[in-house]
């Protein structure tokens, strides 16, 4: 396959663009910044990429197979007003600027499938409720910016088959919310974040990028699809077992304020919410991290 890919430099694209590159797809890379891009795929390791910048974006999507927009600005980071308004409107801007290429890319040049991203923020945040697909979304903020993003995305020519990936917590080793969060679980003895019965959809990074993968390559992923683990677990019991892989007693709870220090208002992502991957398992989708203790293994060792 020839896949373009938006926000392939950040933390889900580069091993995405990694397992692609080792199943021999061709990649072409949607950047901002195109000198980053080499420094991070440098051609004696990724022969054949292709890395553009606007307005090269228009050369890539025309002739893709597929799709996949990552982009965003992150959200784990001070919220003044204006960078909360760059949350969503980098999304927003990046999503239309994909969809209107595929649109007008001639019939036989135009990608077959879009992989959209979006977040379980979505489903805004509660201590008791399950969400899955069906589920109404939220009334927060976060909720505002999955279902604006989602619907933009939704705008893409009907020939196209579209796949939006709501993601959980992405835990992997190389940065996500986990990076960020053990320096601080380390500092406080590593006891539950805030109260700790915040809900934490969490998936591992091998596992998201395989369900990009799938969504790439199997028609039958379409439409809403829950990027998350199907075991989702407290912040007191995420906690407790990264204290027992770290070997450190998990007792005294860290403060909302140091969480807040790390993580800004992007802390609130700590808030949570309880995301259930009904259509993942419908499709039978098989996860390599179906359990927290066994992820976090992964990531620690
Ligand atoms: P990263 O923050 O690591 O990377 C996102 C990429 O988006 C960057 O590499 C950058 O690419 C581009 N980007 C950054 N800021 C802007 C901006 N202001 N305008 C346009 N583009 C920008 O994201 P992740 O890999 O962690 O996540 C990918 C997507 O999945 C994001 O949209 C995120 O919201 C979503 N998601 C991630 C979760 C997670 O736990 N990681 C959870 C839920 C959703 P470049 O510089 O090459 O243009």
């Amino acid at each position: 396959l020839t896949v373009s890919i938006t926000g392939a430099t950040g933390f889900i694209g580069r091993r995405l663009v990694q397992r692609l590159h080792a199943d021999k797809h061709n990649i072409r890379v949607l950047t901002r910044s195109k000198s980053k891009a080499e420094l991070i795929f440098p051609a004696r390791e990724f022969p054949g990429i292709m890395i553009a910048e606007e307005p090269g974006w228009k050369d890539c999507i025309q002739g893709s197979d597929g799709v996949v927009n990552l982009a965003g600005m992150p959200i784990s980071t001070r919220w003044s007003s204006e960078i909360k308004k760059e949350i969503k409107q980098s999304r927003i801007r990046v999503t239309s600027k994909v969809v209107s290429l595929i649109n007008d890319a001639p019939d036989a040049a135009r990608p077959t499938v879009l992989v959209s991203a979006t977040a379980v923020g979505y489903y805004g945040t509660s201590e008791t409720a399950t969400f899955d697909e069906r589920s109404p979304s939220g009334n927060d903020y976060l909720a505002e910016v999955c279902r604006e993003w989602e619907a933009t995305a939704l705008g893409v020519n009907k020939n196209v088959r579209v796949a939006l990936i709501r993601i959980g917590v992405v835990l992997g080793k190389e940065g996500g919310a986990l990076a960020k969060m053990i320096p601080l679980f380390m500092m406080f003895a590593g006891g539950p974040l805030g109260s700790g019965k915040q809900w934490f959809s969490w998936i591992h990074l091998d596992d998201i990028v395989n369900l990009i993968y799938e969504a790439l390559i199997n028609p039958s992923y379409q439409g809403v699809i829950n990027g998350t683990a199907p075991n989702p677990v407290t912040l007191g019991e995420l906690c407790k077992g990264l204290g027992a892989e770290m070997g450190r007693p998990s007792w005294l709870p860290v403060p909302d304020f140091a969480l807040k220090a790390v993580l800004g208002e992007g802390a609130s992502v700590l808030e949570g919410q309880r995301v259930v991957p009904t259509r993942a398992k419908e499709l039978g989708f098989s996860y390599k991290y179906p359990s927290v203790k066994d992820a976090l293994k992964s990531i620690l060792s």
